[in-house]
């Protein structure tokens, strides 16, 4: 579910590579390379019916990655709260019920980092991930407390019904085949593309003063984190992020080094989220034995160099 979305897509295709049967189900087809998944049903999945549809008894695996998502020009301006929140509940109400009916096999959700408290991510130098840290609840945005509420959701179904569910919280993840523009795009994509267009000598905005932090997981440390996570007996909620936090500032130099042009950066007013985030993978190395394996240099390179190309086509 999810399955023309940017990880999900990921997904399809680390399942094909592992033997698995696919159904894909989504709003829309892969946008960047066709789908690898066997069968690719387009629907939505606020639609009861189309739920009921595509959830078979006889499929061993859900991984439920469909959600309204973009980056924070999308979910920290306020203006998409109302849809946010509707869509994704809808999606997880139907999934969570119509699953549990139907006995499916297990079932993955995807969390994110913004359920954590806003509270304890004031300090870029030292802010608080643990799982254990997100009560009292306060997340930033609508999109964060939507995750919560979905967490809960399923755990409830979990301990009500038995739906064998596995929870995992990602912290930004990025790479090649992610949105790089039209305003759903996410930090690492968005200053790729602002590089990759600005001319020799030029300049590139940053939203905010470009102290706050964050780290940023590519998309196959992601893609293996839940696979691992879904062949385990834990069931979450998990971080599954990476701990090399930086802040943007230096997130950009990095860039436009790869990059090899002479670029100045300007501060400008806009969304920036939390003043700093980064993974705490304690929990789930311990359980599942996962850590990221790809270093944000390298899985930067293989971003811009891919944004790059895209810009150019
Ligand atoms: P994405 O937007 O690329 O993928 C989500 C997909 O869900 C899209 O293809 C969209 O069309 C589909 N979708 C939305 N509404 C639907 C509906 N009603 N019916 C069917 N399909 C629908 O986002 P992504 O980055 O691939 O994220 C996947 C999941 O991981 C999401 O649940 C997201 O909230 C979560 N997540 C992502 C990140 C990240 O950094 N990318 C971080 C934290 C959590």
């Amino acid at each position: 579910m999810g399955a023309g979305g940017f990880i999900g897509s990921h997904l399809v295709k680390r399942l094909k590579a592992e033997g698995y049967f696919v159904r894909g189900v989504d709003l829309k087809y892969p946008e960047y390379s066709p789908t690898h998944a066997d069968e690719f049903i387009i629907g939505d999945l606020r639609d009861t019916k189309v739920c009921d549809l595509v959830i078979d008894p006889s499929f061993t695996e859900i991984y439920q990655l469909a959600a309204d998502m973009g980056g924070a020009g999308y979910l920290f301006t306020g203006e998409n709260d109302a849809h946010v929140m509707h869509n994704s509940a809808m999606i997880n109400l139907n999934v969570a019920d119509i699953a549990t009916k139907k006995k499916t096999g297990r079932i993955f959700y995807s969390s994110s980092a913004c359920m954590y408290p806003a509270y304890n991510q004031q300090d870029p130098d030292n802010p608080m991930c643990t799982e254990a840290s997100a009560y009292p609840a306060d997340p930033d945005s609508e999109y964060g407390w939507e995750k919560l509420f979905s967490e809960r959701l399923y755990l409830s179904y979990f301990r009500n019904f038995g739906l064998q569910v596995r929870i995992a919280r990602f912290h930004n993840v990025y790479g090649p085949e992610g949105a790089w523009q039209g305003g759903k795009e996410k930090a690492p994509a968005a200053i790729c593309r602002k590089v990759a267009q600005a001319k020799n000598g030029g300049s590139i905005d940053i939203w905010g003063d470009g102290t706050q932090t964050r780290s940023f997981l590519y998309v196959d440390d992601c893609v293996e984190g839940v696979f691992r996570l879904m062949q385990s007996e834990h069931t979450g909620p998990f971080n599954i992020g990476s701990e090399e936090m930086v802040s943007i500032n230096r997130f950009a130099e990095m860039i436009i080094g790869i990059s090899g042009k002479q670029l100045s950066v300007n501060h400008i007013d806009g969304p920036i989220g939390v003043k700093g985030r980064n993974s705490d993978n304690t929990l789930v190395t311990a359980a599942i034995g996962w850590q990221p394996e790809i270093t944000l240099y390298e899985g930067i390179k293989r971003t811009y160099e891919w944004i790059e190309l895209q810009n150019r086509l």
